[in-house]
């Protein structure tokens, strides 16, 4: 990030420095208002700001103005460019460009032809993905220093975890030329764990967290381990299939279909390249009022063939569907979980951020997937959770503020490391205690996944005192399946059921349906290798045994035992 031979950025007493998202479909600004992140409205009273520009008379227009434009002049609005920056054009993905301005190949990048000036001499420009970026960067920049009356200079931008070298660079000139110094680079799903351990009452504590990303044109999955602190990306998902855009497609075709049932006359409203831009507006705008409401309006005036057209869908016949998508959603964080070598039940907090997770329905189908006392953090199933659009633009602006005063220089050193994967342990490391059964358990003292270099102490029991032997073993999770009792009688009523999609009163039953006795699972530690024993003698009848655990860079290992309050004690190093 720091090679491309941009000019130096303002010295660190200087600067004002802000948090950005700069998605495909929205962006937002936040900022550290006495030590609280808000995201800031634009001027036209936005937080989430579309990442869209438009020209229209040699003016230029952003966010939500140049969103509306979609309808009326698609070929000078400029949408859906972020995830083009620093790519070849034979690498882009133009599906969601066709009814905006088009991608055109430009030697080594990708550029737009659009009508950006005025005057009868003045032909259509090209402008290269950085170019664009960079306008709308200006324009993000200048609505934020407009708020906050004073020039932001600097920011912190979260992308997403797979943007390449190439990706990441092209962002940093891009905002380099619109005059912004990047003070880093942070991960989407890591800035929306920040943004939710800075709350007042969350406790740091060790925790493995997925984060569900999922915005308009791509839904990323991360999973992510907290230890001490110290967070580690165990693994990412990224999908382009399931998010906000195929659930706006579902409600365009069940409009399209119904209007074109009532209207025999007229024509097809997807047919139309204007009529298809309405029809998609609207269709987004009514399924935003679904995640609040049970029922939403939808109303075009001149949908196709100048006849207007009005109607209205439910809550439950919409979740219905747009079933394949919310299963593909649950799918993709499964898979997830999956891929970090995990076990749902090994998940303890979901974050929901994106503007799609709004969605109840998702978040109620993330519930089950997970056992009880994983937290679903979304605005349907807890009220504490932040505004999952505004989440990661707040984990922003509090990096931002944390590290606006270094030398450009110690920022990097200093923050790489929590942001990024980082050498972690794979199985935990604990004694040996026993239960109240009299059994062998394992105490883990060391979580896996954590980051190292790492040191924690327990304190274990001594009750009858004497010579204490710690066993130091290595533990890993796995499993335990019970199934259920078998049931006397088969319950016929579900037999019975037929599947229905068209029907508006179905509950979406895979997911909902909790009459159906499952089979219990449940987290067990199984005792691995011994690494270390050590006797700690004469220990007071009653006393306590501190046993500390250094896991080195080099995960060599480190077991200190001793008395608590006692003298001397048992040390010893093992190699990794
Ligand atoms: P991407 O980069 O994936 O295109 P983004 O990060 O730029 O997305 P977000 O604002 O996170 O954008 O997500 C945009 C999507 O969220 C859109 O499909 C939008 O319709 C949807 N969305 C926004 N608010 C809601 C809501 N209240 N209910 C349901 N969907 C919503």
């Amino acid at each position: 990030m720091s090679d491309t031979g941009a000019k130096p950025g303002p010295e660190p007493s200087e600067r004002t420095a802000i948090g950005i998202t700069f998605g495909n479909s929205n962006s937002s600004i936040a900022y550290l208002v006495d030590d609280k992140a808000e995201v800031i409205a634009n001027e036209d009273g936005d937080r989430q700001i579309p990442t869209i520009l438009s020209y229209v008379d040699g003016e230029e227009y952003y966010g939500q103005q140049a969103k509306n434009f979609l309808v009326r002049n698609p070929s000078n609005t400029v949408a859906y460019f972020r995830d083009f920056l620093g790519q070849e054009f034979k690498s882009i993905d133009p599906t969601h460009n066709h009814a905006s301005a088009h991608p055109q190949e430009a030697g080594e990048t990708v550029s737009f032809t659009v009508q950006d000036k005025t005057g009868e001499e003045e032909g259509p420009s090209t402008l290269s993905v950085s170019e664009v970026a960079t306008r709308y960067l200006r324009r993000l920049v200048s609505s934020a220093s407009e708020y906050l009356g004073k020039k932001v200079t600097s920011a912190v931008i979260a992308i997403p975890t797979n943007f390449t070298d190439k990706q990441k660079a092209a962002l940093v000139a891009a905002a380099a030329a619109a005059d912004l110094e990047v003070l880093q680079l942070i991960s989407e799903p890591i800035a929306a764990v920040l943004a939710y351990d800075a709350r007042p009452e969350a406790k740091i504590e060790d925790k493995v967290i997925v984060v569900a990303d999922l915005g308009g044109t791509r839904s990323d999955v991360a999973v992510v381990a907290s230890r001490g602190g110290m967070y580690t990306v165990l693994a990412t998902v990224h999908d382009y299939e399931f998010a906000g855009a195929a659930l706006d497609k579902v409600l365009m075709d069940h409009f399209a279909k119904e209007f074109i049932k009532k209207n025999s006359g007229a024509g097809d409203p997807r047919e139309n390249a204007r009529s298809l831009a309405k029809l998609r507006l609207e269709s987004e705008s009514t399924k935003r009022a679904l995640s609040l409401g049970t029922n939403a309006s939808f109303s075009v005036e001149s949908l196709a063939d100048g006849v207007d057209f009005a109607s209205t869908i439910n809550r439950l016949r919409y979740e219905t569907i747009a079933r394949t998508v919310f299963e593909g959603i649950n799918r993709l964080v499964e898979s997830a979980v999956k891929k970090a070598g995990l076990d749902v039940l090994d998940v303890d907090e979901v974050i929901l951020s994106g503007g799609t997770s709004h969605t109840p329905r998702i978040a109620a189908n993330l519930g089950y997937l997970f056992p009880q006392n994983t937290r679903i953090l979304a605005p349907s199933t807890e009220v504490t959770a932040l505004n999952p659009s505004e989440a990661e633009a707040r984990g922003a602006a509090l990096q931002a503020s944390l590290i606006q005063d270094y030398e450009a220089e110690d920022i990097e050193q200093s923050t790489h490391a929590a942001v990024t994967t980082v050498p972690h342990v794979a199985n935990a490391i604990g004694v040996i205690s026993a239960n109240e059964a009299g059994e062998e358990v394992f105490v883990p003292i060391v979580q896996p996944e954590t980051a190292v270099p790492a040191r924690r102490t327990v304190h274990v029991s001594a009750p009858n005192g004497g010579d204490v032997l710690v066993k130091v073993v290595e533990g890993n999770t796995h499993i335990k399946v019970t199934q259920p009792e078998p049931k006397a009688k088969a319950d016929e009523s579900k037999a019975a059921k037929v599947e229905d999609a068209d029907d508006s009163d179905e509950e979406d039953s895979d997911f909902s349906d909790e009459e159906e006795e499952e089979e219990k699972r449940e987290k067990v530690w199984k005792i691995g290798s011994t690494l270390a024993e050590a006797a700690v003698k004469g220990v007071k009848k009653g006393g306590k045994v501190e046993v500390s655990i250094t896991v080195n860079s080099d995960l060599s290992v480190i077991v200190t035992a001793r008395e608590v309050g006692g003298k001397g004690g048992v040390r010893g190093t093992l190699t990794s």
